[in-house]
């Protein structure tokens, strides 16, 4: 399918100019995961955030010896017994000394190397030990103290280098106090925010919020890096069949950071998140995304012409006003998406817009049907995969009743199931397990839901999660 959407100008010779062409890219680190971007101006600094608690300190190497590097949960030392979600205890001086050799290892074994990943394992069973305490009030805090204290180590030996971490979930609230990050810390911070919307977008609430939390990251001084969500189809199944093109919100963003000191960009792109074929339906996406790193004065609008005049020749225009109909349903759709989530396709796609898009279709399909070949033949599949949305929308529109909204610490989301459990509240807004998740009644009352507790699902749902003191009150 990759070779359809590849064009290489035939040409029986090529005259070339004389070449004097000095380029830097705008961001030094370009990465669309799903290798479907390989001939995208991708790739730059190496990318090195992933998850690294458990990889750094295994336990059945290290708990025998060293059960105080695991950490302290409601009193008790975690063990591998018991088992649960667990993250190091991030103040330990040993901790911190083999962190930094090891630091010190991979960049010696692996020199073309620029980053080293402190980042948590992915769930909650943060330390709470007196010493970690000491060193944040929150999570994000405290993994900025540890990226602090093995940079420092780091950099008498590799001062080039950087130690990183994932600020997302439990970490992506930044440091409540002023905290300094020192040289050789970067931040990789993640789109928590609303992915209907640009970032600096004031009217949408949720990237407020976003846009706020990642100033005061910036404010660290930490070298800023972005891990952005493109995988809505992830948790709500019908994205994986319906085409979002955020092409222009795609740049603003890129803009904002860029200004922001942003260097390194990963998008999080995965086919298994996607029905069939993925390319059809998101490459306008990432494509635009792409160029836009490696060029920073392209207009979202630009890249995505000069990449409908090369795959569409005749069509190009129907196909454009097409992808630039679906990017500004998105960008006008009065409802908000989260984390990775995009609002209901409904909202964003109402039937006059629905209208509009078979028409682009239509026109391009009249055009490209006498002109034949591949571009006869991207047409058909970019028909086939509206036809395939536009059922699913037909059948989201049968089921409507069922996709309500409720809030969970005061955020939004969308919940598409019947019934939902306090499990699946703690895990939607991100609440530790230490803490007590409570429905708030329409009279203001407060009940706790307990994890396997099972409700019946009602548009405008509130909870809130409260901490052991806040229960006792
Ligand atoms: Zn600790
Ligand atoms: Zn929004």
């Amino acid at each position: 399918m990759l070779s359809l959407w590849q064009v290489i100008p035939e040409q029986k010779t090529i005259k070339l100019p004389s070449l004097d062409i000095e380029h830097t890219p705008s961001f030094a680190l370009r990465s669309v995961w799903n290798g479907m971007g390989h001939r995208w101006y991708l790739g730059g600094v190496p990318l090195n955030c992933g998850h690294a608690h458990s990889r750094l300190f295994p336990p059945s190497d290290y708990y025998q010896e060293h059960p105080d590097f695991y950490p302290l949960i409601r009193g008790k030392r975690w063990n591998p017994e018991t088992g649960g979600p667990w993250q190091l205890c991030t103040s330990n001086s040993e901790v911190i000394r083999l962190t930094i050799e090891k630091a010190r290892r991979f960049f010696d074994e692996h020199p073309q190397q620029v980053m080293f990943s402190l980042s948590n394992n992915d769930c909650g069973g943060f330390c709470e030990c007196e010493a970690c305490a000491a060193t944040g009030s929150n999570p994000g805090a405290r993994m900025l103290a540890f990226a602090n204290a093995v940079a420092r180590g780091l950099r008498q030996t590799h001062p080039d280098k950087y130690v990183i971490f994932l600020a997302y979930w439990y970490t992506h609230e930044a440091p409540r106090e002023k905290m300094q990050a020192e040289p050789g810390v970067a931040v990789m911070v993640l789109g928590e925010g609303c992915h209907a919307h640009a970032l600096t977008d004031p009217s949408c609430p949720r990237n407020k919020r976003w846009h706020d939390n990642f100033e005061k990251w910036v404010a660290t001084g930490a070298r800023m890096a972005i891990y952005e969500w493109y995988i809505p189809g992830c948790t709500q199944h019908y994205w994986r069949r319906i085409p979002w093109v955020a092409e222009e919100t795609a740049i603003r963003d890129q803009h904002y950071w860029r200004v922001r000191g942003v260097q390194w960009i990963t998008y999080e792109a995965q086919r298994a998140y996607e029905d069939g074929d993925g390319y059809p339906l998101r490459w306008p996406l990432y494509y635009v995304a792409a160029k836009g790193m490696w060029d920073a004065s392209l207009s979202a609008e630009e890249i995505l012409r000069d990449a409908c005049g090369k795959l569409y020749g005749p069509a190009a225009e129907p196909m454009l006003a097409y992808y630039l109909t679906l990017a500004q349903a998105v960008a006008e759709c009065p409802q908000h998406g989260n984390i990775w989530n995009l609002p209901n396709p409904l909202a964003v796609y109402p039937p006059d817009t629905v209208g509009n898009l078979r028409h682009h279709l239509a026109q391009a399909q009249k055009i490209a049907r006498e002109d034949g070949g591949a571009v006869w033949e991207r047409v058909q599949v970019e028909m086939r995969t509206w036809s395939r949305a536009q059922k699913t929308l037909e059948k989201l529109r049968q089921q409507k009743e069922t996709s309500v909204n409720i809030s969970v610490n005061d955020k939004g989301y969308i919940v598409d199931q019947p019934t939902i459990t306090g499990a699946f509240i703690r895990s939607i807004g991100g609440i530790p397990t230490w803490e007590h998740v409570l429905l708030i009644g329409e009279d203001g009352t407060e009940r706790e839901i307990g994890d396997e507790e099972e409700l019946s699902v009602v548009d405008g749902m509130r909870f809130r999660s409260v901490g052991e003191r806040g229960l006792d009150k």
